[in-house]
């Protein structure tokens, strides 16, 4: 490679930096494969459950489906779900009716989807990131809760 010109090796630190921003901002955004998500599944996988993950074909694209179980578990950040907890309660200083609008949106959204779901069979659960720390307590209780239901052999659909 040959030597380049300052001004062009300048605009690729500026490019990497931009890069490394938009990545983060990216993993922020998409939360189907977050810490927490991703603790509840282990744990739970750990307890002896099987399930599939993020079903398109479900309403809200549920993260964890469980059809034996007839379930589906929703892992939510309080913050983007309006959870009634002090993270939850958080709005930003900034754009304020552009967050609430947003995150009112976020909550209503979640309402209908868990409607849908009841409708087609499914029982729902949401599992708030605040109550994953520690995992246990959380996974114990969502174990709990699944084993309420008497599995089916073929899964529900
Ligand atoms: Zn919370």
């Amino acid at each position: 490679m040959g030597k380049k010109p300052l001004s062009e090796r300048a605009d690729e630190r500026t490019t990497a930096t931009m890069d490394a921003t938009r990545s983060r901002i990216m993993r922020a955004v998409k939360s189907s494969n977050t810490g927490p998500e991703r603790a509840l599944r282990r744990a739970l996988h750990a307890r002896g459950f099987r399930f599939r993950l993020n079903d398109a074909s479900l309403p809200g694209a549920p993260d964890i489906v469980l059809p034996r179980w007839r379930a589906v578990i929703f892992v939510h950040g309080c913050f983007w779900h309006r959870h009634d907890c002090p993270r939850g309660a958080r709005t930003p200083a900034t754009n304020v009716d552009y967050w609430t609008r947003k995150l009112s949106r976020n909550a209503e959204r979640d309402r209908e989807n868990a409607k849908a779901l009841r409708a087609l069979g499914w029982r729902v659960r949401i599992v708030w990131e605040c109550e994953l720390k520690p995992i246990d307590g959380a996974a114990n209780a969502a174990a709990r809760w699944l084993r309420r239901a008497t599995p089916t052999r073929r899964g529900h659909r």
